[in-house]
């Protein structure tokens, strides 16, 4: 358990479009661990990424709730008006010498690829996020990072991850609210963005720091993240956070095969909510593309 025996769980989804199926399964199996420990069961905003969310998606994600029933804390905490947090948490990284600026764009990233690929011997690494970052701005000089930044090229934070794991001296363990104890393997992310060029954090710094200032027992979230989860642990760590428990359930996906995404209009929870689909019938619905 954290330091606090209360069970926290929390939806946090990002309003960049509708909310789909899936969504309403996570947010349902958070709402329901909570109540049934007697907990408390938090809704969060994602929203750093200022091109893509926009209010009316808020409204939507609690409209959707609404309907679900489901009952959330407030005030509400909104990931835009936490910079200030986020800030202190790379600079306490910085400090440790675990983050270096990156000018790359996609494009000098795909050539770089492109190039190793032509050496057997350099072949890109794949992780489970896609292939990962192949360190070309990892051991710039500090005068080279200096004139690049003073020249104005725009830079993301990313983090040293071979110099964070070499600063690991007990194995490092996550806790899986099924399996148990679970070694911490985040070397397969590679060197993350901890700060991206057009906002000033990203998805994984946050939410770790969230998760520990909203005092989060329990995190249930998809499968998808189950990687991310390895490397959480391993920001937790660093920065001295509390320790949680991860669950990942599966993704809902079309009987094709295909995963729900939010672009796929047909299975939004405000869809089915105004083609006069009842809350009770959800459980029904998601079991078909569970
Ligand atoms: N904002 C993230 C998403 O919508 C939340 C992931 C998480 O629960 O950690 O995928």
């Amino acid at each position: 358990m954290t330091q606090t025996d209360k069970i926290i769980t929390r939806f946090a989804p990002s309003p960049s479009g509708d909310l789909h199926l899936g969504h309403g399964y996570s947010a349902k199996l958070n709402y329901d661990f909570a109540e049934k420990h007697s907990g408390t069961f938090i809704l969060r905003i994602e929203d750093i990424d200022h091109l893509r969310c926009k209010s009316e998606f808020e409204q939507s994600i609690f409209d959707d709730l609404n309907w679900l029933d489901l009952k959330w804390q407030t005030p509400i905490r909104r990931q835009s008006e936490h910079f200030d947090d986020y800030k202190k948490a790379l600079d306490k990284l910085d400090q440790m010498g675990l983050l270096y600026p990156c000018f790359c764009t996609r494009k000098d990233i795909r050539s770089e690829i492109e190039d190793s690929s032509r050496a057997p011997h350099m072949r890109p690494k794949l992780g489970p996020e896609g292939i990962i970052y192949p360190g070309i701005c990892r051991d710039l000089s500090h005068k080279e990072q200096t004139q690049k930044i003073a020249d104005g090229i725009p830079h993301a934070l990313r983090f040293n991850m071979a110099k964070a794991l070499s600063l690991i001296t007990e194995p490092l363990y996550w806790t899986d609210l099924k399996t148990g104890e679970q070694l911490a393997d985040p070397e397969m992310l590679g060197d993350v963005v901890l700060a991206r060029k057009d906002f000033p954090t990203s998805y994984h710094l946050s939410v770790v720091i969230d998760d520990h200032i909203q005092n989060i027992s329990h995190v249930i979230r998809g499968q998808d993240l189950y990687y991310a989860s390895h490397f959480h642990r391993l920001l937790q760590h660093l920065l001295g956070l509390n320790k949680l428990i991860y669950d990942h359930h599966p993704l809902l996906s079309t009987p094709d095969g295909n995963r729900l995404a939010k672009r796929d209009k047909s299975i939004t929870l405000k869809s089915l909510r105004e083609s006069g689909v009842r809350p009770d019938e959800l459980d029904q619905i998601i079991k078909k593309y569970l």
